[in-house]
């Protein structure tokens, strides 16, 4: 981050000792982030109780806004003075600001809301039995071909009231003519129906990998559930509805569109996307209808491209800009319990330590071809096995090519130890635990056990090493909801009531800071955004509730009254 001194009068905006009365930050790639002098502004908000996360003015009463970003911050009466004739002024009435919430890990996933068969709710812990899971997935095998796919997403296996795991003879009952899956929404493990296994050729027979497993019922035979790498051969089989280039190019629009609207009434105003339509993408913006700010992390064919042709992290403008890489998976899942662990996972029989996804050798060679081009390094490591791996590959990708700054992202990074902390800190890893886990997905807590749930999503050690941790969701795994995350972070109690790894809770302010300034400190645009600061965008959310005076056990429930992006509202309640 520039460092530049600002007194009480540069905090506010009205100071000349900048261009012109103007306020002028200079952000890594060099552009003046500001020069518009406050005068006449275009917006004022004041009578506010603003958590600004500028350690040079903690709070503030009001703000001027003008062309899209902070022009004055400060208490009330010095902020309306700037009040001019075409000036609109918001009376906050006492409400709490906070800067606009930035999700620094999201899939996005726009066209599985919009076009699939749900089989969970994605927003918020609600439970569902597996005849219902059934029932869905008839209805659309009765208006569907036989040998194509019936698919049902965001299936949870600790949110099913009959108490028992989804299996290949529910599965069955769907369908005997179509490939059927079920799809966790942790992303790492699929359950499927009989014929799905006989069109991949995948018997009881079939042997596991370190990668990826078929699993067996107590006799031996498939119980339908198949997890990370195992689950490539399904991909190559079945039918799956085909579309033209602009049929797809619309869908994604479409889809695109409606998650915008999905993320700013949670208020979200920046989002790191797992990869997705770019051309959909910059087509939906340019007709107005992305409300959120994306940080874009490239995979395949557009990584491909960057590299080729020397794009960098930072390409872009301040509505859609490449950050890191996609997340490039080292180890399984956690929620799904196939993260790689030093030590059997408790209780399972025979031993198991999780799924590995790659050699250390293949992550270094991917890891210094991106670090070589300048492109900001970005890897998907839940378990402690998994993160001194990515570790390595980041320590030798320095060595070999040292550049300032890399900022190489672990996205998860969940499973920690005293090493792992020291190496991250020094490498100047920024983690992107899980958002909402600790309010969401407490009900999975005991497959690990308080002890290792000690060093998980662990925001407080982060924060007493001086780790920037950004909050990263990783929907559809997570509600993406930022005061659910928020809650979990301060209280790490669940839905559930259950407590676990209480050592890692972190207070209001700081976890105000992981999913703001945090989130932004992670794409490299602190300079620009995740603070309520002069020169800033202007990205704010008005609460109804200040999540500091609050029942903590009730932030996730403050609602969000508008939502402010650039000086738009993009969202009121
Ligand atoms: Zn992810």
């Amino acid at each position: 981050m520039a460092k530049f001194i600002r007194d009480r009068r540069e905090f506010m905006g009205l100071t000349g000792a900048g261009v012109a009365g103007s306020v002028i930050a200079q952000s890594r790639w060099g552009q003046a982030l500001a020069a518009v002098t406050p005068q006449e502004p275009d917006l004022v908000v004041f009578n506010a109780r603003a958590y600004t996360v500028d350690p040079i003015a903690p709070q503030a009463e009001a703000f001027a806004v003008k062309a899209g970003r902070f022009v004055a911050v400060g208490s009330s009466e010095e902020v309306q003075s700037l009040i001019g004739p075409r000036t609109q002024t918001l009376d906050a009435r006492q409400m709490t600001i906070v800067p606009g919430f930035i999700d620094a890990h999201n899939h996005a996933p726009g066209a599985i809301l919009l076009y699939e068969v749900l089989v969970g709710n994605p927003y918020d812990v609600e439970f569902v039995t597996i005849a219902n899971i059934v029932d869905k997935l008839r209805a659309r095998a009765r208006e569907t071909p036989a040998g194509f796919w019936i698919e049902g997403f965001f299936f949870d296996d600790t949110k099913v009231k009959d108490q028992r795991p989804l299996n290949i003879h529910d599965l069955d009952q769907v369908s005997r003519e179509h490939p059927v899956s079920v799809r966790h929404r942790g992303g790492h493990t699929t359950y499927y129906n009989s014929k799905a296994f006989e069109l991949a050729g995948i018997t009881s027979d079939t042997p596991n990998s370190a990668a990826g497993t078929y699993d067996r019922d107590s006799s031996g035979a498939l119980n339908g559930r198949v997890t990370d790498r195992a689950r490539g051969v399904f991909e190559k089989v079945g039918k799956r509805p085909r579309y033209g280039a602009d049929q797809r190019l619309q869908r994604n629009r479409d889809a695109m569109s409606f998650i915008s609207k999905q993320f700013v009434r949670y208020g979200l105003t920046s989002v790191h996307h797992e990869g997705g339509d770019l051309a959909a993408l910059q087509q939906v913006r340019a007709r107005g209808d992305l409300l959120h700010r994306v940080s874009y992390e490239a995979i395949d064919d557009v990584l491909e491209a960057m590299i080729k042709n020397g794009i960098a992290t930072g390409f872009g403008d301040e509505w859609i800009r490449l950050g890191a890489t996609f997340e490039h998976t080292c180890d399984g899942s956690f929620s799904e319990r196939t993260m790689a662990l030093s030590e059997p996972y408790p209780g399972v029989e025979p031993p198991y330590r999780g799924n590995i996804t790659t050699t250390q050798e293949d992550l270094n060679a991917w890891v210094e071809r991106v670090h070589r081009a300048n492109i900001q390094v970005n890897c998907h490591a839940n378990g402690d096995v998994a993160i001194d791996m990515v570790l390595t590959a980041f320590e030798r990708a320095q060595r070999v090519f040292p550049r300032p700054d890399p900022r190489p992202k672990i996205t998860h990074c969940t499973l920690i130890n005293d090493d792992l902390l020291r190496r991250i800190k020094a490498t100047g890893a920024v983690p992107a635990p899980f958002t909402s886990y600790g309010y969401y997905n407490t009900d999975k807590f005991h497959f690990y056990g308080e002890r290792l749930m000690r060093r998980s999503m662990a925001y407080r050690s982060f924060a007493d090493a001086g780790i920037t941790a950004a909050a990263g969701s990783d929907f559809s795994p997570g509600p993406f909801a930022p005061l659910m995350g928020m809650q979990g972070m301060v209280t790490r109690k669940g839905w559930n009531g259950e407590t676990w790894g209480a050592n890692q809770r972190i207070s209001v302010d700081e976890a105000l800071r992981v999913l703001t300034i945090n989130g932004a400190y992670a794409s490299h645009e602190e300079a620009i955004k995740g603070s309520i600061t002069a020169g800033k965008l202007a990205d704010f959310v008005i609460l109804a509730d200040d999540p500091h005076t609050v029942d903590q056990d009730k932030i996730k429930d403050i609602a969000v009254v508008r939502n402010v992006t650039g000086g738009n509202t993009v969202y009121q309640a």
